[in-house]
């Protein structure tokens, strides 16, 4: 069975102002798949450099020439390219109450832009690391098919009703270049050379939690929803949520 958002978001979380988002995490713990459940749960939208960086590659603009070759190597795009790009879409009016940002920062580079960026606005980011040991990982991450519309679905342990089709709109599965395990394990050490230190950045700061990404998919999202709320009840007790 598949995982996918539902539109609305409920009433309940309406009222309840998410801001910022950071959903880290290496590359398989399921960032997408939350990020999109999160979306449909506040209403705020998913905010994924990768998913931004593919789209600039299929529309073939400098920048997804450029990122062509790196994502395809699994090797990060250069930051300055990556905060401009962040910058246009946090700009946008559907990033007022929040947003989550999925697969961002990357780099201490990136997370030091991001926080003069965000200065003194109104909610301070927050942020959630989903961990998942290396084995399951890669398992997750080689049995990962997708449809040209994004549904994510998994060989092992979310397979489609059709083997090869999306349950959602009848399109074939298929995978990403970088699932590959060699371009995995490439990935994975640039997750603990580069991005493993924007998570110390993080749990520094206080607004931090971490949550085990092993359980299904809906028991995460229950503990990242219950985690999230905390944080943000810790930061305004003057009754913002
Ligand atoms: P993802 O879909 O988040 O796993 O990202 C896929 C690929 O896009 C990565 O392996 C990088 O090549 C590139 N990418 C995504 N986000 C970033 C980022 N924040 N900084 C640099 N490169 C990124």
């Amino acid at each position: 069975m598949s995982t996918q958002p539902n539109t609305t978001a409920s009433s309940e979380a309406a009222a309840f102002e998410p801001g910022p988002i950071l959903l880290l995490g290496a590359p398989g713990v399921g960032k997408g798949t939350q990020a999109k459940l999160l979306m449909a749960e506040f209403g705020i939208p998913q905010i994924s450099t990768g998913d931004l960086l593919r789209d600039h590659r299929t529309r073939q603009t400098s920048l997804g020439l450029l990122a062509e070759p790196l994502l395809s190597a699994g090797k990060l795009v250069p930051d300055d390219l990556v905060n401009e790009m962040v910058k246009e879409r946090l700009s946008r009016p559907d990033c007022a109450r929040g947003y989550i940002l999925d697969g961002y920062p990357r780099t201490l580079a990136q997370a030091d832009w991001l926080d003069s960026y965000l200065g003194s606005a109104a909610l301070p980011v927050v942020a959630i690391l989903i961990s998942v040991p290396y084995d399951d990982l890669l398992k997750r991450i080689t049995g990962r098919r997708i449809c040209a519309q994004g549904h994510i679905y998994n060989i092992h342990s979310q397979p489609p009703q059709v083997s090869g089709i999306c349950d959602i709109d009848g399109t074939e599965l298929g995978q990403r270049k970088d699932d590959s395990e060699s371009v995995f394990s490439h990935r994975m050490e640039v997750f603990a050379a580069d991005t493993a230190p924007v998570v110390e950045h993080y749990r520094t700061q206080g607004r931090f939690a971490e949550v085990n990404g092993s359980h299904s998919v809906d028991s995460v999202t229950s503990s990242i929803q219950s985690t999230l709320r905390h944080l943000r009840l810790q930061q305004s007790p003057v009754g913002k949520v």
